[in-house]
């Protein structure tokens, strides 16, 4: 998968986006890892890509911000040519009773959430028409698919992922280009370790039937899927990835 342009990870510099960025160098793309607050963290991610060989950036900027977003985009073009991979990752979780959800909480998670998401695809989406091809893949939620009890903010949002994904597949499926999402069910990362203690964390992993909490390489490797040959045909696809969860 040589010279077809890069790949743009939101949120590559930890967790799930950084296992992400580091399997689309292993695919062969140059990666453009985005971050919003931790820069050494992103670079700690490129020092990685180039140590294992591969070609990468990293940009700073919050997907909420149209601008911001567009700007990331003018550069990866000016740098690499061409777009190859969209790999919506970027976000942010709360764990509130929704009585006590404030407006501005509530608008900063579909900021973040679904406006980046919004945001990344428009800007990306005129070169890859222009190419006839590329694959967006966007990471929803298992609490997208069903729900979750004091996060109906983050659940609302990982929701609306789904939508676009469905409706967006169908809409750039005649340029060639693939839109797809996974569904993460509980993953080892900042984001859950932050929100969960040891107790709730050894429940959610006894609550999986694959008896494990998930890995970011676990998530990474169905995004691969969708980022390769391999799924040409698949579009509108939401892949759960929860070790059978939901
Ligand atoms: P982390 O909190 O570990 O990492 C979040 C990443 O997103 C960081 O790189 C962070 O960069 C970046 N980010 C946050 N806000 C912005 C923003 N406004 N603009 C650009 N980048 C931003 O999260 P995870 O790795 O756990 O989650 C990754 C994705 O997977 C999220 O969309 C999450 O909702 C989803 N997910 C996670 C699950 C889990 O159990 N962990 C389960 C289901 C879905 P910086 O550090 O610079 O702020």
């Amino acid at each position: 998968m040589m010279n077809k342009g890069c790949a743009i990870v939101t949120g590559g510099s930890r967790g799930i986006g950084k296992a992400i960025s580091l399997k689309m160098s292993e695919m062969g793309l140059p990666v453009v890892i985005n971050y919003n607050f931790d820069k050494a963290a992103a670079k700690a991610v490129l020092n990685n890509i180039e140590n294992m060989g591969g070609r990468g950036i990293i940009f700073r900027c919050d997907v909420s911000d149209a601008s911001q977003v567009k700007n990331m985009i003018s550069c990866a073009l000016s740098e690499y040519g061409n777009i190859y991979a969209l790999i919506n990752n970027a976000g942010i979780s709360q764990i509130k009773l929704f009585g006590d959800i404030t407006l501005d909480e509530w608008h900063r998670m579909e900021g973040v959430c679904l406006d980046g998401v919004f945001n990344c695809c428009q800007a990306v989406l005129p070169n890859m028409i222009h190419n006839k091809s590329g694959r967006i893949v966007n990471i929803s939620s298992v609490w997208g698919v069903h729900g979750a009890s004091c996060e109906v903010h983050y659940s609302a949002v990982k929701a609306g992922v789904i939508g676009l994904t469905k409706a967006l597949a169908k809409e750039v499926a005649p340029s060639g280009i693939t839109v797809n999402a996974v569904a993460p069910g509980c993953i080892l990362t900042d984001m859950l370790t932050e929100e969960c203690s040891e107790e709730t964390l050894r429940q959610l992993a006894y609550d999986t039937p694959v008896g494990r909490l998930g890995t970011p390489e676990d998530v990474a490797h169905a995004v691969s899927f969708f980022v390769s040959e391999s799924s040409d045909f698949i579009t509108g696809q939401i892949l759960g990835t929860d070790g059978g969860y939901y």
